[in-house]
């Protein structure tokens, strides 16, 4: 019988999975707290459950991460980290030390289906979606490492205090598997994150952003880049099925729900795009009923992407000009440029499937580089 992996389950799955073999719910929550708040995988070492359990975990179950294929650290701290999800597919992680906070961008997604023109995860198409072990694997992986790494410290508490889903991929289209790893990031049992400690990014899907909104509000980011709808179906096409009016309501309905009192807008800086002072002004009037923080991304520029990022002085003149309209705006300083761990370059390698043309190739333009430290196929 194939053994199941335990992170795959948010505690009511592990809880079910533990009825189902006679155990009462109690021990479930021994359980989950072993896994994720310990960062125990072997269940030789979890000392309180009665010997008989063990054996039955043992035979039955496994606690199995995506495998680290690449650990750098940045100059400036920054953390970035190559996990490989099988088929020549890896995916990558960023943990972004802060005073007093330790931030980790999660992937969703091995590529992405959505396409927007000045993203390399998306340039590389969508392969398929994270599992619930892989997406909470990334955040249990990086605890562990960084609780060996802190002397002294020997809980996962406090090793990453936020959580951002903002690395490859997009979150709503893997709304499933998305919500068992945000429920784990807020149990007490496992993380114990506050849910405005965990964002969520989108582009604007906005029936998953209704639902987000019932069954587990968390902190939610989304990526406007554009004042009008011209624009915007050029560069978020998703934006033609969600246009501009129907995504600020589905904000403003969400913020009834809302662990906190603002949604994010993300706003990437194009230069001749979408940075000019007319594009500020429309953006003011754009969401001028929905309560907001803009966050303007200096553009990370890739080979081939034909953008480039706006002036330093124009992206200050926007920032001036949005919070003279009274939105408090804040401009992303670059990290981990060193190693590639900025925020747009998080391509990994990903075997894209959805272009039949070029299915044994890998669309990504540093995959040279990136290549030489993992190897395609890894054994498990
Ligand atoms: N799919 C989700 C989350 C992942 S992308 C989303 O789109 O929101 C995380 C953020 O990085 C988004 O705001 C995205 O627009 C931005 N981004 C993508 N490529 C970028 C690039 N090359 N430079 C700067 N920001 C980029
Ligand atoms: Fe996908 Fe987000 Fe990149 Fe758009 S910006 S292609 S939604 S990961």
């Amino acid at each position: 019988m194939a053994q199941v992996n335990l992170l795959d389950f948010d505690a009511s799955g592990l809880t079910d999975w533990c009825s189902a073999k006679g155990e009462r719910p109690f021990r479930s929550r021994q359980l989950l707290r072993w896994i994720h708040r310990n960062g125990e995988s072997d269940f030789g070492q979890m000392t309180d459950l009665a010997k008989s359990l063990r054996t039955m975990l043992e035979g039955a179950a496994i606690i199995l991460p995506p495998p680290v294929v690449s650990d750098k650290t940045a100059s400036d701290g920054t953390r970035k980290f190559l996990f490989d999800v099988g088929a020549g597919n890896a995916i990558e992680t960023v943990m972004i030390p802060e005073a007093g906070r330790r931030t980790l961008c999660v992937s969703s997604q091995a590529g992405c289906a959505l396409a927007c023109t000045f993203c390399s995860t998306g340039r590389q198409g969508f392969n398929r979606n994270l599992s619930v072990s892989e997406i909470i694997g990334q955040l249990w992986s990086v605890s562990r490492l960084i609780r060996a790494s802190d002397s002294g410290d020997d809980s996962m508490d406090h090793a990453i205090t936020n959580v951002v889903m903002m690395g490859m991929g997009e979150p709503l289209t893997n709304y499933e598997n998305l919500i068992p790893a945000l429920r784990l990031m807020l149990d007490d049992n496992a993380y114990g994150l506050s849910r405005r400690r965990v964002t969520v990014s989108t582009s604007g899907i906005v029936p998953a952003m209704d639902r987000l909104s019932q069954e587990c509000p968390v902190a939610l980011a989304v990526s406007l880049h554009a004042p009008t709808d011209e624009l915007r179906d050029r560069l978020v096409p998703i934006n033609k099925k969600y246009p501009l009016a129907e995504l600020m309501a589905a904000c403003r309905r969400y913020l009834e729900f809302a662990p906190r009192d603002f949604v994010t807008f993300e706003y990437v800086m194009l230069a001749g795009v979408n940075d000019s002072l007319a594009d500020a002004r429309r953006l003011v009037e754009l969401v001028s009923d929905v309560p907001c923080k803009f966050n303007l991304i200096p553009f990370n520029p890739f080979p081939d992407s034909g953008l480039t990022c706006s002036a330093r002085d124009q992206i200050k003149r926007f920032a001036d000009l949005l919070m003279k309209a009274d939105i408090v705006t804040t401009t992303r300083k670059t990290r981990g440029d060193d190693i590639d761990a900025a925020c747009g370059q998080l391509a990994g390698l990903v075997r894209d499937r959805s272009r039949r043309t070029e299915k044994a190739t890998f669309t990504h333009p540093a995959f040279g580089r990136v290549s030489k430290t993992i190897p395609l196929e890894v054994k498990r």
